[in-house]
C-alpha cells in the first residue's frame, strides 16, 4: 500500500501524540499546513519551539512562566497571605478572569488519582507545605475541580496543613459537580470564591 512521504508521516505521527487528535484529524491538519499558508506553518513550528524553550515552572507557584518567578508571585500589589491552589494553569486564568482575587497561587498540574498513578509527589504538594511553613500564609483556598480526584486532593492538602496556623478553605460548589474550574464564567467563579468554606476534617 502506498503511503505518505516520510516527512509528512512524521508530522502526522507527532500530531497524533497530542490529546484528542486521532489519525484522521492528524492527517487533515498536516494536509492543511502544507496546502495553505506555508509561512504560517513555519510560524507555528517556531512558536512551539520558542514556547517549549522559554517556559518553565515558577519557582514559587509552579505556574508556567518565562521568568524564574512569575509576574504574580513577583508583584508587590498581590496579597501574600493567601494562596489559591488550582489543578491547571487554565484554572488559574479562570480565577484571574473573575477579577476579584488578589492573592497568590499554587498550580498542582493535576490532581491525586491512584488509578493514573498520580500522587502527592507528582503534584509537588511538599512545595506548597514548605511555602505555608516559610511564608506568612493565613489562608489556603483549594480550587480543585469538584470531581472525585479534585475532592480527594482538597482533603489530602487540608490534612497535611491541619497542624499549621492556617485556614484551609474550599471554593463553593456553584461549579457543577464533575465540572471544570477552567470552564467557569466570571460570575460563577466570583461566587465560588466568595462562598468558600473552611474544610472541617472528620
Ligand atoms: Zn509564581
Amino acid at each position: 500500500m502506498k503511503s505518505y512521504p516520510d516527512s509528512i508521516k512524521k508530522v502526522i505521527e507527532n500530531l497524533q501524540k497530542l490529546p484528542g487528535i486521532g489519525v484522521k484529524t492528524a492527517e487533515r491538519l498536516a494536509m492543511s499546513l502544507l496546502r495553505k499558508n506555508k509561512k504560517q506553518a513555519i510560524a507555528l513550528a517556531d512558536s512551539i519551539k520558542n514556547m517549549v524553550e522559554n517556559i518553565k515552572y515558577c519557582a514559587k507557584c509552579r505556574n508556567f512562566s518565562e521568568n524564574d518567578v512569575c509576574e504574580i508571585c513577583a508583584s508587590p500589589s498581590r496579597d501574600k497571605s493567601v494562596i489559591c491552589v488550582v489543578e491547571k494553569p487554565e484554572d488559574f486564568f479562570a480565577v484571574e478572569r473573575a477579577g476579584e482575587y488578589r492573592g497568590l497561587y499554587f498550580v498542582l498540574h493535576g490532581s491525586i488519582s491512584p488509578i493514573e498513578g498520580i500522587g502527592a509527589e507528582e503534584l509537588a504538594i511538599d512545595y506548597l507545605v514548605k511555602r505555608v511553613k516559610a511564608e506568612e500564609i493565613k489562608e489556603v483556598i483549594i480550587a480543585t475541580d469538584p470531581d472525585v480526584s479534585g475532592e480527594a486532593t482538597a482533603i489530602y492538602i487540608a490534612k497535611l496543613l491541619q497542624d499549621f496556623d492556617v485556614v484551609v478553605s474550599r471554593i463553593a460548589l456553584g461549579i457543577p459537580a464533575g465540572g471544570h474550574i477552567g470552564y467557569a464564567d466570571e460570575i460563577t467563579m466570583s461566587r465560588a470564591l466568595e462562598g468558600r468554606r473552611r474544610i472541617i476534617l472528620e
